[in-house]
């Protein structure tokens, strides 16, 4: 802090990775935090946890792409950067009755890396990839504004405008499209899949993936908030928000838990799920703040994990995996992509179940035996023979926010319309929409806008105090 500022006091609220994201630039400013969250676990949709046998129980299959970056600085600053485990630069799609395809990254500067990877395919017909190959130029070479307007149409829409083979849609997009934001292509924005394809084809090395070397918990969310708490940021777990407490001037003065407790402070960060930051909004800033009543387009997209131990090796494969075939657009054997996990060389599947909608009142049995009719259908020779030990299910009713056409220009940015009151979240306006990235860039963004605001002394009025300093 600069000499003469006063040290604030900040409320975060959600210990995700947004808040957790938040919570530490406003710490390093030399500010006063406290961090509230409802479970008793931090880490929100990366949260995970031991069960009655000692295993760690994930709440969805995670990977890092090599187009992230906020979350790498804040691992790095972390300490734990090294937790991720690169893998080979390669997409694995398994198909049903065992037979598979790959895309092949090489080491050539973009977008020549994809081409020899189109060569070797043989899944696809020449006229098939010619048909891809024209539509190229458009996704490598448009500007973000072609991109923008494309959020009119639905992924499915878009692909057929192109004149993109129908097959290439149903084997190579759909589980794109399931594995980025668990709803098929005549659901999401065009928008959203041709900003990420885009990406990762000017980049050589923004799609390979990386998994983290543990659970989550042990090698993510513990060390940040061991971090956070060595820094002086007050966590608390438990600790559900349930009414913002609003001041005269109808700035929030503070936040009444659910326990009745009340945390007051001079400025607040939500970094919460929409469904639950909705519930907090007070019903006047709807109808007087377009950027609150917005808020009212975000639905929660519905997502199963399912995690299948087996008492033998099944696939063989360290990386991620994808299937157009069935309910498991994306799965990982965890047995050999993250040695915490490995044990005796059997595998532990990680599958997300999506679309999960009409999957989502099945009892874990069905869903289990489900999964397991898509894996051994995946995998018909090596399966044989091969037994469950164990399998668990995560339900999700409101995971990541459905990208349909035109919701992005409604996302709301960090700064409301309130003045000591900043939004952080996945689905908040950046550039990664609800990834870990995005997470972390949305907490690092409301920190900001925090410090900016305070050092401009917009916020001088507020609370008694108030005068904070950038890191
Ligand atoms: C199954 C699945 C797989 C995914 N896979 C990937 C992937 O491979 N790669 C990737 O980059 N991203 C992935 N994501 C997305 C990524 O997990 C999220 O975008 C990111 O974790 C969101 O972080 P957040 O902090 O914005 O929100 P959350 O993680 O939702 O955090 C919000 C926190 O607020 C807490 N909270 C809620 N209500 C209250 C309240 N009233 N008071 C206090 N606290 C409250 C919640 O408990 C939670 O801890 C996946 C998501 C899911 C669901």
């Amino acid at each position: 802090m600069q000499a003469g500022e006063q040290r604030a006091r900040v409320v975060v609220v959600g210990g995700g990775l947004a808040g957790l994201a938040a919570a530490r630039k406003l710490v390093m400013a030399g500010h006063e935090v406290e961090l509230l969250e409802a479970r008793d676990v931090l880490g929100g949709k990366v949260s995970s946890w031991c069960d009655a046998d000692g295993d760690w129980i994930e709440s969805g299959l995670h990977v890092f792409f090599g187009a992230y970056d906020e979350i790498f600085t804040l691992m790095r600053d972390v300490g734990i950067y090294d937790n991720i485990l690169w893998k080979q630069h390669v997409l694995r799609y398994t198909l049903a009755g065992g037979d598979h395809f790959d895309f092949e990254n090489w080491p050539l500067p973009s977008p020549m890396h994809l081409l020899p990877t189109v060569f070797r395919n043989k899944y696809f017909s020449w006229p098939e990839k010619l048909t891809l190959a024209r539509a190229l130029p458009r996704i490598v070479l448009s500007s973000d504004d072609y991109y923008e307007q494309q959020d009119a149409l639905t992924y499915e829409e878009w692909h057929l405008q192109q004149g993109i083979s129908k097959k290439m849609l149903k084997k190579m997009f759909l589980p794109m499209a399931l594995a980025l934001k668990f709803v098929p292509p005549p659901e999401i924005s065009a928008r959203v899949v041709l900003d990420v394809a885009g990406i990762f084809l000017r980049e050589n090395g923004a799609s390979r993936m990386g998994f983290l070397s543990g659970s989550p918990q042990d090698t993510l969310i513990g060390p940040i908030a061991a971090d956070l708490a060595r820094r002086g940021v007050t966590i608390r777990t438990g600790a559900k928000a349930r009414e913002l407490i609003l001041d005269a001037a109808g700035r929030v003065a503070g936040v009444r838990l659910a326990n009745g407790d009340e945390a007051r402070a001079d400025a607040f960060v939500l970094a919460l799920p929409v469904h639950q930051l909705n519930k907090l909004i007070p019903a006047e800033w709807k109808r007087e703040h377009a950027y609150f009543a917005n808020l009212a387009q975000f639905e929660g997209v519905p997502v199963i994990t399912a995690q299948l131990w087996f008492d033998q090796q099944v696939t063989g494969i360290d990386n991620i995996l994808f299937c157009p075939d069935g309910c498991i657009p994306v799965y990982a054997d965890l047995g050999n992509t993250t040695p915490d996990y490995a044990v005796g060389g059997r595998s532990r599947i990680e599958a997300v179940v999506a679309p999960a909608k009409h999957l989502f009142d099945w009892d874990d049995k069905a869903i289990i035996d489900q999964v397991w009719r898509d894996i051994q259908s995946v995998f018909p020779r090596r399966t044989v023979g091969v037994k469950i030990t164990k399998a668990t299910v995560v339900r999700i009713p409101q995971s990541v926010y459905w990208p349909k056409p035109g919701l992005n220009r409604l996302r709301p940015g960090q700064h409301s319309p309130i003045p000591n009151l900043y939004i952080a979240g996945g689905y908040t306006r950046q550039r990664f929409y609800d990834s870990m990235e995005g997470a972390v860039a949305s907490g690092n963004r409301a920190a900001a806008a925090l410090l900016e605001d305070a050092r401009t002394e917009k916020l001088a009025t507020v609370g008694a105090s108030f005068a904070l300093s950038e890191e």
